[in-house]
């Protein structure tokens, strides 16, 4: 903790303390509670670690944040400068006895409350879902950064997001994309992550812009729009491609349902077409690969010849409801209807490339796309990249629309 009461009562910040002889002073001077518990706490001005109180025992602090890393520490201190130098009046870890939370920083602007949480460790939806319900009853709001620091990000622009790290995804009605804010307390800067395209489970292509402390606004966030690029849907592309070689060879046989599906059809996932499987924005809503759910799609429309939009949609939502179809535990904002968002942008993308026609309201699958056969393994790298060559544009166009 950065904050303690001291003798006569009163809240002290060690933020406002720059030299370590002023706190070896008030440490050989003045005794601390806690202003939550009111138990004893130590004051530890230490070779390594910021400067911080801690209980002298940890029974029973219901806001205890006992074990904090130095990063958690700095990032509070960092974030209540930020606050401060832009005009704003922060309070560090204030604390909300009617709930029994300490809040990382509390900041007012207007007659709006906001509880900012920077958040190091990992924790459960369930705990954090918690968290924000008791601040939203006190009708303050929760901001939850994420640290830059807990975050894996690889040189080539490939990002791990663990269940932890998905929970800070938000949806910007503005973007009509997700994205990530994350703060970085070494650096002192924001991360902002866009175009976040899911690769697998867990690792997802993305793009990152840091923000200056200094230029960066509360509580409106500056995002940007940034738009997709060929080297974007080229790495994804490549990606997915690997994909398809390691579903064909882990494959579970009769168990994997995707692929009895194809057999079904016959198609085989090392000769599916290369349109089944492409950047569009709702890829993030599932964690079933794209070239899955939307080969699930393509098959479906194949199988009918002619289908409305409604009958696909129904045939999608039936795919999810039985879990063929996986979705992400995502802020999923109650205005969207995911499923309704993804089909719709599925049939519009396979209008621009031509595999789908529609008619009044029945969607059709083009002749020549029926009859399309990728022959042999080789032969689909070619196929790939003609296709990609001749419909790049369109599909960046079409995700860059929104
Ligand atoms: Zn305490």
């Amino acid at each position: 903790m950065l904050t303690a009461l001291n003798e006569k009562n009163e809240l002290v910040s060690l933020i406002q303390f720059s030299s370590r002889e002023q706190l070896h002073c008030i440490h050989a001077t003045s005794s601390f509670i806690c202003s939550s518990c009111r138990s004893p706490v130590i004051l530890k001005v230490g070779k390594i670690k910021t400067p911080h109180f801690a209980h002298r025992s940890r029974k029973n602090c219901p806001s205890s944040s006992e074990g904090e890393t130095d990063n958690h520490l700095k990032g509070k201190k960092s974030l209540y400068l930020w606050l401060q130098s832009i005009g704003l009046n922060p309070e560090v870890e204030q604390v909300y006895q009617q709930i029994g939370r300490r809040a990382d920083i509390a900041v007012h602007t207007g007659d709006q409350e906001y509880a900012i949480e920077f958040q190091c460790s990992p924790i459960s939806s369930k705990v954090m879902l918690e968290r924000s319900k008791d601040y939203y009853s006190l009708n303050i709001i929760p901001v939850w950064i994420l640290s830059y620091e807990a975050l894996q990000l690889s040189a080539s622009g490939i990002i791990k997001f663990t269940e932890f790290h998905q929970q800070f995804l938000r949806y910007s009605e503005t973007l009509k994309q997700y994205f990530l804010l994350s703060y970085s307390s070494e650096k002192n800067i924001f991360i902002i992550i866009y175009l976040i395209s899911p690769i697998s489970k867990h690792s997802f292509i993305v793009t990152v812009e840091h923000v200056l402390h200094q230029s960066f606004p509360f509580p409106k966030f500056p995002l940007t729009a940034i738009s997709l690029n060929t080297d974007h849907v080229g790495s994804y592309i490549l990606y997915r491609e690997k994909w398809i070689v390691s579903r064909f060879k882990y494959n579970q046989g009769h168990k994997d349902h995707f692929l009895r599906k194809l057999y079904e059809e016959q198609e085989t996932i090392l000769l599916n077409p290369p349109w089944n499987g492409l950047p569009l924005c709702s890829n993030t809503y599932f964690v079933t690969h794209s070239c899955e759910w939307q080969t699930y799609l393509y098959l479906h429309m194949k199988k009918e010849k002619a289908l409305t939009k409604e009958r696909l949609l129904a045939h999608f939502i039936q795919l999810i409801k039985q879990k063929i179809i996986e979705t992400r535990q995502l802020q999923i904002n109650g205005s969207i209807d995911y499923a309704v968002k993804s089909v719709s942008e599925w049939l519009k993308m396979m209008e621009l490339c031509h595999v789908v026609t529609k008619q009044g309201k029945m969607y059709f699958i083009n002749d020549n796309c029926m009859k399309h056969k990728v022959e042999t393994v080789e032969k689909r790298d070619e196929a790939v990249k003609n296709f990609m060559n001749k419909y790049m544009n369109d599909i960046i166009n079409l995700y860059n629309a929104r």
